[in-house]
Formats: C-alpha cells, structure tokens, sequence
C-alpha cells in the first residue's frame, strides 16, 4: 500500500536508529548502567527552572485566545519578543514581521526548504552532516549536493563550495555549531563564502540564500562566539530552535528569521507563512510559543556539558584519538582507528560502547560521539575507551 519511495526509504537504516535498537538488546543482558550509549543527541539535562515555572503558570491562564487558532505565523507579540532578542544578539534590525514560530528547527528546515525549492534547484550541505537534510531536501524535490570540509578543521573550504555551485544552486545549509562535529564555522570563512555566493550570483544571474540551522547556538564554551549569518550574508535565512538550548525537543517549537535584506522579504514571507499552513503544521504550539515569549533570557546550563566534554576529549585524546576540539553542542567527532568506521563501531560494541560512524554523517572514517549522557556513565565509560584502543595499539 505504501508509496514506493517511502518503502526504499524505510530500507535504508538509519545508523543512530540501528545503534538504538542494539543499545536495548545491551542494555537487557548487562543492564543499563553497564552500557555507554553515546548514540542519541537527547539532551539529558533538565528545561531551566523558569520554563517550567512558566508552563505552570501558563496552564492555569484564563486567556480565551491561548489555545485557539491563530496567524500562521504565531502569536505576534511572541514574535516581536523573539526578533527583539535576534536584534539585541546580532544588532541586525528584526521585528515580528521576519520571523515565523515553528514546528522545530526541522519543521523550520522544511518550511523553508518548501518556500524556496523548484524542482531539481539544488542545496548546497556540507559533510558532515546532519542526516536529516538529505530527506528535507527530497521531501521538497531539491538535489542535496554535498561538499566537504576541511578534515583538520571540518570547516568549509571556500574554494571547494566555489566549484560545486551551478546555475542551479537555490540555498545553502549551514550548520554550526556542528552536529556531528561540535566546531564553530569562523567569522573568516563564512565572509569567504559569502564572497563566493556573491560571485556566483553575479555570475549566473541568481539568488542563493544561506539557511543557517542553528539549534546548538547556545552551547557553547570557552567563551566561544557564533558569528551572525544575518550579518554576514544578504540572503540569509536562520532557523533556530529551543530543543537544546532550553531542552525542550519534545515540545517541538522553533522560528525561522528571515534577513530583512534579501530582495522581495514580503514575498518570501508571505512564502513561509504558507508553507507552514499547507505542510499542515498550521501554526507552531500555541502554549510553548508563550512559553518561549516569557524566557528568551533563559538557557540550560552549559558548564554541565562543558565539564562532560573536557572529561571526554582529554581522556580520548590521551589515548591517541585525533579530534577537533568542539567549542560548541554536545558531540565529538574523533577519527576512528581503523579506516573502516563501520568495522571501528562494531569492535566498540564488544565493550558495550554505543558510537555512530561517520557514514552516517557523510564522512567515513570517523566516528560521533554525544555526551548528552550522565557524567556516571562517561566516568564508567573511560576504560571502555581504553581497553578498544589498545586493539589499536
Ligand atoms: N538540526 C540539527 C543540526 C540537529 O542536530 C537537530 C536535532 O538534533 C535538528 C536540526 C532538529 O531540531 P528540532 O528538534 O528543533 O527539530
């Protein structure tokens, strides 16, 4: 009965699915505190105190319009809050009329991607990847056409994105800080790319906007900063969203910020705004949209990861691993041991290690681990670590 595609589609595992389904058989015969399942980005720390406190007090509202229908695009006055809070981070000029609440920062992703694509335009992503682009992109007839990165850095190489842009590039994806690789893209590079997109442009007689997806932009260490798209590039679109960055990913709420500076905004609004009617999301959740209105200062605690991290990246990298320092989210990305990653992440198992290859992020040869997972395990984990390393010894 299914469609075709969606059966091949099924057929095709996930990794981070398949490392699940492997972490439960584990987790039966040796029970759970004996199995390091570093497979899963869920965040494991708690919403900050003031979103539930405001989803208390927002419960009990007697506003007749809370739960009601409302514009496409969300509650106004939670708009006006969310582009005052953009302006004041970026000090680009935003108000409620750039912005449209959605379903997640993936429910954002397709919105946009749905506004912008005709059939065949392709969109630019670089590896490695977030896995889900490639289907977003399908989902909306659009060719994902993968670049890679500098693997010393796994950031863009201006040069490289350069060759791989046609006449037919509508957008491109942007994702950092980086899941599967915790690295911050520099303000350099992303004005290099800009330059890029801006030759391109000229050159081909097109537009090619930046879709910034930027869920992790508030875990960030060592003082780590996360340039601005919006100031950097002309056509730039960010789709953001509270799952990490107020642990809240089951109660599926986000935005897109458009630039006020690309050509015809009204037009890519009103775009956006339809999308999110006709993709059938309607509008994003109404009581968490007020939920966000009333805690935009909040944030979870990122010394707890910060700590989780540098327990990690010490330890691994003491035993040899050679990995990109992250400054940001709540993955490392280290170079497996063996070339065959697939190989590297079944050997772990043996010592009850959960890690996802590479591949499944569009870069064999590596492995992701995500240390959203409590400090106990990881300390529990680190002979794990080092009894796989030996084997590599
Ligand atoms: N983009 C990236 C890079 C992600 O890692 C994730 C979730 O893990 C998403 C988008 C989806 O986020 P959301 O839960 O807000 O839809």
């Amino acid at each position: 009965m299914i469609s075709r595609k969606i059966s091949e589609n099924l057929g095709k595992s996930s990794w981070i699915r398949s490392m699940f389904e492997e972490g439960e058989k584990l987790r039966k015969i040796h029970g759970a505190e004996n199995v390091y399942d570093f497979s899963l980005g869920n965040p494991d720390v708690p919403p900050p105190k003031t979103v539930k406190e405001a989803f208390r007090k927002l419960v009990l509202d007697e506003d007749p319009n809370l739960h009601k229908y409302m514009v496409n695009a969300g509650f106004p006055d939670v708009r006006e809050k969310v582009a005052a809070q953009l302006q004041k981070e970026t000090g680009v000029p935003m108000s409620a009329q750039n912005i449209v609440m959605t379903v997640g920062a993936a429910g954002g992703l397709n919105v946009a991607l749905k506004a912008l694509l005709n059939p065949g335009d392709e969109v630019i992503v670089f590896a490695p990847y977030f896995v889900e682009y490639l289907s977003y992109i399908d989902n909306h007839g659009g060719k994902a056409v993968i670049v890679s990165t500098n693997l010393d850095t796994f950031e863009p190489d201006p040069e490289l994105l350069r060759v791989k842009i046609t006449s037919n590039t509508k957008a491109v994806i942007i994702n950092s800080p980086n899941n599967p690789t915790g690295v911050i893209y520099s303000e350099d590079v992303l004005k290099k790319i800009s330059q890029v997109l801006e030759d391109k442009e000229k050159e081909y007689g097109t537009a090619i906007c930046v879709i910034s997806d930027e869920p992790y932009n508030k875990l960030v260490y060592d003082n780590a900063q996360v340039p601005s798209v919006l100031k950097i590039f002309k056509n730039a679109m960010v789709v953001n969203s509270y799952s990490k960055s107020l642990a809240l990913p089951g109660e599926r709420i986000g935005y897109i910020a458009a630039s006020s500076r690309i050509d015809e905004i009204g037009l890519l609004m009103s775009a956006l705004i339809y999308c999110n009617r006709t993709l059938g999301f309607v509008n994003a959740p109404a009581l968490v949209q007020k939920v966000i209105g009333e805690t935009l200062e909040s944030a979870v605690d990122t010394e707890e990861y910060k700590k989780r991290r540098d327990v990690l990246y010490n330890h691994l990298t003491s035993l040899g691993f050679k990995c990109a320092k992250p400054r940001g989210a709540f993955y490392l990305f280290p170079k497996a041991l063996m070339d065959d990653d697939v190989e590297f992440i079944k050997r772990a198992l043996k010592y009850n290690l959960l890690l996802v290859p590479g591949t499944g992020f569009g870069c064999p040869g590596y492995f992701r681990i995500s240390y959203c997972v409590s400090m106990k395990i990881i300390e529990n984990s680190l002979p794990a670590f080092e009894a796989l390393a030996r084997e590599f010894r």
